[in-house]
C-alpha cells in the first residue's frame, strides 16, 4: 500500500521533470452535463500523457540506486514515458513492442532515444521478454501500473487538483490497470476525504467494475474498446485493494458514448484527446453520475492519437 507521504515525496522527485497541467472549463459542456466541469489537461503533459509522472518517479528511484538500463513492454504511452525519462537521465532504455505496433508510436519511442525490440502481439508475450532482457543485461523492468513508485507518481495529479480547485465535489478518473486511480484515490482520500472519486470504464472493458462487484480481482478476456489505454484484462494486485478501499463508485460508458464525448471535445473544445480520456467526459455528458450543480474534475489522461484513426472515433 502507498500513502499520502509517498505521493508528496514523488512530487518533490518529479516536479522539475513534468508540467503542472492546467485545468480547462467549457460553458457548453457544463450546461450539457448539468454540472460545472473542469478538465485536468494531462493530454498537454510531457510525452502527451500522465504516464510520465509514474515513469519519472520510478526510473529516478532506480537510477538513484545505480540502475544504468531500463526496459518496458508497451508501444503506447508508458513506453514513450520510460523512453523519455531514461533519455533525460542519460540511461539506456529498451522498449519491447508488439510486431504490429503503429509506425507513429515506433517513431515517438525512437525519437526519445530508446532502442526497440518487437515481440509477439500480446502483453503475455511482451512482458516476460522485457523482464528477461532486464535480467540478462543487468537492467530494471519498469511495470506500467502495478508498482508503488508508479502509483505514487500518478497520484501527484490528485495533489495538483486539490491545490488548483478551491472547491471540488467530484473527480472522474479512467481506469485501465488502476495505477492512475489508485494514486489519485490515495492523494485525495488521505487529505480531503469528502471529495468523491468516481472510476470510469468502457462497458466492454469492465474488469474493474466486475472485480468490485465480485469483491476479488476478476479477469475478462481481451477487449476491443476504442479506449485502447483501458484494455487491460484485470486490475493490478497492488492497485485493486486501494480502489476497493477508497473508490466511491464506478460507472461504465458505451463505445458510442465514448465517441460522442470524443467528438464534442474535438469539435467544440478544439482539444485532441485519446478515447481513453473521452470516457470521463462521456460519464458526465450522458448523465451517469446522478448529481447536479456540482464542481467536477475530469482527468483527461492523454492525447496521443493516431490521426488516421480519428475518423473511427468521431460520431
Ligand atoms: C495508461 C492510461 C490510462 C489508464 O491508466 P491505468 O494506470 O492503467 O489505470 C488511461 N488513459 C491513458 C491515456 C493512458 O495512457
Amino acid at each position: 500500500m502507498i500513502n499520502l507521504f509517498d505521493i508528496q515525496k514523488a512530487r518533490e522527485t518529479i516536479q522539475d521533470t513534468i508540467h503542472t497541467t492546467p485545468l480547462m472549463t467549457s460553458k457548453q459542456l457544463s450546461e450539457k452535463c448539468g454540472n460545472k466541469i473542469f478538465m485536468k489537461c494531462e493530454h498537454l503533459q510531457k510525452t502527451g500523457s500522465f504516464k510520465i509522472r509514474g515513469a519519472a518517479n520510478k526510473v529516478m528511484h532506480e537510477a538513484r540506486h545505480g540502475a544504468k538500463y531500463v526496459t518496458a513492454a508497451s508501444s503506447g504511452n508508458h513506453g514513450q514515458a520510460v523512453a523519455y525519462i531514461a533519455q533525460q537521465l542519460g540511461i539506456k532504455a529498451k522498449i519491447v513492442i508488439p510486431e504490429d505496433a503503429a509506425l507513429p508510436k515506433i517513431h515517438a519511442i525512437r525519437a526519445y532515444g530508446a532502442s526497440i525490440e518487437k515481440c509477439g502481439t500480446t502483453s503475455t508475450e511482451r512482458i516476460p521478454r522485457a523482464k528477461e532482457i532486464a535480467e540478462k543485461e543487468n537492467g530494471v523492468f519498469i511495470p506500467p501500473y502495478d508498482d508503488p513508485y508508479i502509483m505514487a507518481g500518478q497520484g501527484t495529479i490528485g495533489l495538483e487538483i486539490l491545490e488548483q480547485m478551491e472547491h471540488v465535489d467530484m473527480v472522474l478518473v479512467p481506469v485501465g490497470g488502476g495505477g492512475l486511480i489508485s494514486g489519485i484515490l490515495t492523494a485525495i482520500k488521505e487529505s480531503k476525504p469528502c471529495v468523491k472519486v468516481i472510476a470510469v470504464e468502457p462497458e466492454i472493458a469492465n474488469d474493474t467494475y466486475l472485480s468490485l462487484q465480485n469483491k476479488q480481482i476478476t479477469s475478462i478476456g481481451g477487449s476491443s474498446t476504442i479506449a485502447d489505454g483501458l484494455r487491460t484484462s484485470q486490475p493490478g494486485e497492488l492497485t485493486f485493494p486501494i480502489v476497493q478501499k477508497y473508490v466511491d463508485d464506478i460507472v461504465v460508458v458505451s463505445e458510442e458514448e465514448i465517441r460522442g464525448a470524443f467528438t464534442f471535445i474535438l469539435e467544440r473544445m478544439k482539444q485532441l484527446v485519446e478515447p481513453s480520456s473521452a470516457t470521463v467526459v462521456a460519464a458526465a455528458m450522458y448523465r451517469k453520475l446522478g448529481v447536479e450543480n456540482k464542481q467536477i474534475v475530469s482527468v483527461l489522461s492523454g492525447g496521443n492519437v493516431e490521426l488516421g484513426k480519428v475518423e473511427d472515433y468521431i460520431l
